[in-house]
């Protein structure tokens, strides 16, 4: 017998979960359908993001940055620690506790809005109806007026370097770990590489990131990028650009990774191995035949600038289309398409959306960078601004990094702002406030912030568009 209901949800990640909740709040009767499986063998609702992405990695990271401080930059304050030592078990059942609280409160969340939960994997049928294949093997359908697809992304796998999850990892792998590896392998200089390469980085694993690109964070701005490079390197982590992987062997516990670069082959011989080599949109087996639903040549479902994938009353957001893998960005979309359901102007800026990086310094940006303006040819002036200069970041001993804004050159419009330092990724939404509000350099620059803050630092960045910063020669 087929339930019916205003909105199903597939995919119970930060896309699909807010979404749901959104259309319940609206008064739509809501249903979200997740097939993601805990640690401890129970169905969890928060995806990706809250179950092996986003939160248990900024738990690893937070105990990581503890114990590294503790090891390295406490004795510049004066306390001193003989003998500190990690237990690895503690840290990861921290993280496990996070996790299960996270999920646990979006379970919350549903029955608090009135959202009906289905543990199974949903799929798409023709006429707005969803087969929910259960746990056990069990099988119903619902149908609503409205379905919302958010099946999110599953790791990219190499050819060569299968997943085994005890010595090739994907980043639910690299979470889990039971001791520091001595050498780990990352293949990748990504968000993931670099983010899960610090925390055993720190822990005192020797790190090796394998990058095939010629230029380190290429989506990043090239200051920007060249500055974290250096600090990651200051850190005792290697990075390998422009160096191709061919294959993985396992001996005896060991994985013998060989690549080339511009000197020739070489083999890097390590106890761990970390593939981090982007993702792809999880539409595998989620549509049947029928649906009017087209994927494009990646595997994403196409959808127009509001989501809608062109079969009456069938939307999809998150991952699994265009627009950047962000947990926020899928947030943001599930907001936006839940209101349109509900005859309400939905609409998520993809210009704005801002990017975080949470190593250590962080790297966060917004807007474009100045190979893409270059590119497009629009004429930009630039002002920065050293962390090293703001009195707060060198009181906190956090002194690497900078704000670099970039603003229209006749129109003085912020275009693109960058940081690389000490939490960037709080500072990084003024800026993404003053985008969204279209403001310029000049507003940045006229806005009093507070002494002594880091914030200084996009406040002298902004001036310095205008060669007026005061704490630095122009
Ligand atoms: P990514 O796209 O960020 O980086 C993958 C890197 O691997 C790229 O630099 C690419 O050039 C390189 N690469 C690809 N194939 C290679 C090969 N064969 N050999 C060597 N290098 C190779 O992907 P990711 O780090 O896996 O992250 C996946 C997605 O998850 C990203 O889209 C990211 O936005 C998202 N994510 C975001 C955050 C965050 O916002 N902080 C954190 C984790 C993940």
């Amino acid at each position: 017998m087929s339930e019916q209901f205003d909105v199903i949800v597939i995919g119970g990640g930060p896309a699909g979960y807010v979404a749901a909740i959104r259309a319940a709040q609206l008064g739509l009767k809501t249903v979200c359908v997740d097939a993601f499986i805990g640690k401890d063998g129970k169905p969890a609702l928060g995806g990706t993001c809250l179950n092996v992405g986003c939160i248990p990695s900024k738990a690893m990271l937070d105990s990581s940055k503890q114990f590294h401080n503790l090891t390295h930059s406490f004795k510049d304050h004066g306390i001193s620690a003989d003998n500190a030592k990690m237990d690895v078990g503690v840290m990861v059942g921290r993280k496990d506790k996070i996790v299960k609280q996270f999920s646990g409160g979006i379970n919350i969340l549903f029955k608090a809005n009135k959202v009906a939960y289905l543990a199974g994997y949903g799929r798409l049928l023709p006429g707005r109806q969803v087969e929910v294949t259960a746990h056990d093997g069990s099988k119903q359908t619902i149908s609503a007026t409205n379905v919302i697809l958010a099946p999110g992304s599953v790791p990219i796998e190499l050819p060569f370097a299968k997943f085994d999850n005890k010595l090739i990892v994907d980043n639910a792998g690299a979470l889990d770990f039971s001791s520091v590896p001595r050498r780990l392998g990352v293949i990748g200089a990504g968000v993931i590489g670099l983010e899960l390469g610090s925390v055993w980085r720190r822990l005192g694993a020797e790190v090796t990131i394998v990058e095939a690109l010629p230029d380190f964070l290429a989506a990043a701005d090239a200051d920007a990028a060249r500055l974290a490079k250096r600090e990651f390197e200051k850190q005792g982590i290697k990075i390998l650009l422009g160096a191709k992987c061919s294959n993985a062997a396992i001996k005896d516990e060991e994985v013998h990774l060989s690549y080339a670069d511009k000197d020739g082959d070489k083999t890097l011989v390590v106890d761990r191995l970390l593939v981090a080599v982007g993702r792809r949109a999880a539409s595998a087996g989620l549509l049947a035949d029928g649906t009017g639903v087209k994927l494009d040549e990646r595997g994403r479902i196409e959808v127009d600038g509001h989501c809608w994938t062109g079969a009456e009353g069938v939307w999809a957001i998150g991952d699994c289309v265009r627009g950047p893998m962000l947990a926020h960005k899928g947030s943001e979309e599930g907001i936006a398409v839940a209101e349109i359901i509900a005859g309400k102007p939905g609409h998520v800026n993809l210009d704005t959306v801002p990017w975080v990086i949470y190593t250590e310094p962080e790297v966060a940006w917004v807007g474009k960078t100045e190979a893409q303006l270059k590119a497009e040819g629009i004429p930009y002036k630039t002002g920065s601004f050293p962390f090293a200069a703001v009195g707060r970041a060198v009181a906190m001993n956090e002194t690497a990094g900078m704000v670099k804004v970039i603003a229209h050159a006749d129109t003085d419009r912020l275009l693109g702002v960058h940081m690389v330092g000490p939490s960037v990724s709080e500072l990084v939404h003024e800026a993404v406030v003053a985008m969204e509000f279209h403001g310029s350099a000049e507003d940045l620059a006229r806005i009093c912030h507070a002494h002594p803050t880091l914030s200084e630092a996009v406040h002298e960045a902004a001036l310095a568009v205008d060669k007026r910063a005061i704490h630095k020669a122009n």
